[in-house]
């Protein structure tokens, strides 16, 4: 056990890490695994990395329960970059592609697409700052579409689909950046999807594609070696040099979410967190105010706002000596948001609660 008080974070991302994982990665670090290194030492091609490499993809692929006609790949880039890599391979000429906008990163995944080829828009939340998510009966695309895209849990806006769509024959790609690993999916319904580690995976410098084999073959072939997703599936994410730090930190995390009792029981714990902060928010008499509407809230990005912008200041600095980390909401939304992602513990959201209950006590 560590010696010194961990800060509640509740970082929208880079975010927190499992305790227990950190102390993992620290007692191995300078000699992992009897070698004598650490494991960012060792070449990526010798047997104990590809061992750790491997161990990750399947790991991956047995708590979300992957089916075996997709691919598991470890890119860099971020998830940033796979609003390029989607149309690059996938929008050919003389397709449309649809997204679904719901905040910020739909936003930009569509601005790459519309620089690639032909883009529309699906539904947008736009009209009245990104509060909810369009039911699924409000979208509207074409069935010859490339692709429809859309982004699963809205980080900034604290927003997230509570159902997918059934989109037959048009390929369902999905950013879940914010919210893979916190709740059971089911995968094939998607052709697609991606997501940067390091909200619930691990640390940056990763992003997991979990890719569906029969999409891959629809690829447009004119794509640069390290933009085309063939090259990292021929070569097993190892084309070139892959992150391995940050690949074997993932590893740990998996083992981590395993060890907690899998997907399943990190869900059910997602769910007791967010509630401790939405019931407090729900139970103040409109003294806190959710951003999102109650049927697209996000298990993940608690947004709220207070009544003035000083009693913001005033609740924000407080929280803050109180050892609160991250509380601050992004600048487009103004006010609170409360981060709680899969290894932010129970008690943080407990204090958390209770810091809200106390502070509107003082200030009411
Ligand atoms: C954080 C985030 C991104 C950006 O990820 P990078 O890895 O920084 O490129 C994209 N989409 C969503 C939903 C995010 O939460």
């Amino acid at each position: 056990m560590s010696d010194f008080k961990r800060a509640y974070n509740f970082n929208a991302g880079p975010s927190a890490l499992p305790l227990a994982v950190l102390e993992k990665a620290q007692a191995e670090l300078v000699n992992f695994r009897g070698l004598g290194m650490s494991v960012m030492e060792v070449s990526h091609r010798s047997k104990d990395f590809e061992a750790v490499h491997n161990q990750t993809i399947s790991l991956t692929k047995e708590l979300l329960s992957i089916p075996e006609d997709y691919e598991v790949l470890f890119l860099q880039g971020g998830a940033s970059l796979q609003f390029t890599m989607v149309p690059m391979n996938f929008l050919p000429q003389g397709k449309k592609a649809a997204y679904v906008i719901t905040g910020s990163w739909s936003e930009k995944a569509y601005k790459e697409g519309k620089m690639l080829g032909e883009v529309y828009e699906a539904a947008s939340a736009k009209d009245s700052n990104y509060n909810y998510i369009p039911a699924l009966s409000e979208l509207k695309y074409d069935q010859d579409s490339a692709y429809i895209h859309i982004t699963s849990n809205n980080t900034i806006f604290g927003t997230e689909w509570q159902e997918f769509p059934d989109t037959g024959n048009v390929p369902l790609i999905a950013d879940m950046s914010s919210d893979i690993l916190s709740k059971p999916f089911d995968v094939s319904k998607f052709s697609l999807v991606y997501a940067g580690a390091q909200k619930n995976l691990g640390p940056s410098g990763v992003t997991v594609v979990i890719v569906r084999r029969d999409l891959l073959e629809t690829a447009n072939t004119k794509v640069p070696t390290m933009l085309s997703y063939a090259t990292h599936v021929k070569n097993n994410s190892m084309f070139n040099t892959p992150p391995t730090f940050g690949i074997y930190m993932m590893g740990l995390v998996l083992e981590w979410v395993k060890e907690q009792g899998g997907v399943k029981a990190i869900y059910k714990r997602n769910q007791d967190k967010a509630a401790l902060i939405y019931d407090t928010i729900d139970a103040s008499g409109g003294y806190y105010k959710g951003h999102a509407r109650q049927d697209s809230r996000s298990l993940m990005n608690i947004t709220f706002r207070l009544g003035s912008d000083e009693l913001e200041k005033k609740f924000l600095a407080e929280a803050k000596a109180a050892g609160f980390v991250g509380l601050n909401g992004h600048r487009s939304v103004g006010g609170c948001r409360a981060s709680a992602y899969n290894a932010v513990p129970v008690e943080a959201c407990q204090a958390l609660k209770e810091f809200m209950i106390n502070f509107q006590k003082a200030n009411g």
